[in-house]
């Protein structure tokens, strides 16, 4: 993507800033839900197999209001604005 695209998926996830995240296989969060979206770019993941499905993204831990794993991020979001938005990765 363009940086000029940066600024809309910032806007996006502003919730996110500065909190933890940690890179693991996607896991629905509840029953109710087979899917996430990544909290910036809305990416889709999931657990099933399905065109432009990810499996793998950057979650939020403990810390984080909401719980963990209740916001993703996808790579390629987490790769280009993580300065903007202060992400560190927790360790496992
Ligand atoms: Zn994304």
């Amino acid at each position: 993507m363009a940086s000029s695209d940066k600024q809309w998926r910032i806007d996006f996830a502003k919730r996110l800033k500065g909190f933890r995240l940690q890179f693991q296989a996607y896991k629905p969060r509840g029953e109710n839900s087979d899917h996430d979206h990544c909290a910036a770019c809305w990416a889709k993941f999931a657990e099933f197999e399905g065109s432009d499905i990810l499996h793998e993204g950057y979650a939020t831990c403990d810390d984080y209001p909401r719980g963990a794993r209740y916001e993703w991020v996808c790579q390629t979001c987490f790769d280009d604005l993580k300065d903007e938005m202060q992400w560190s990765t927790a360790a496992k």
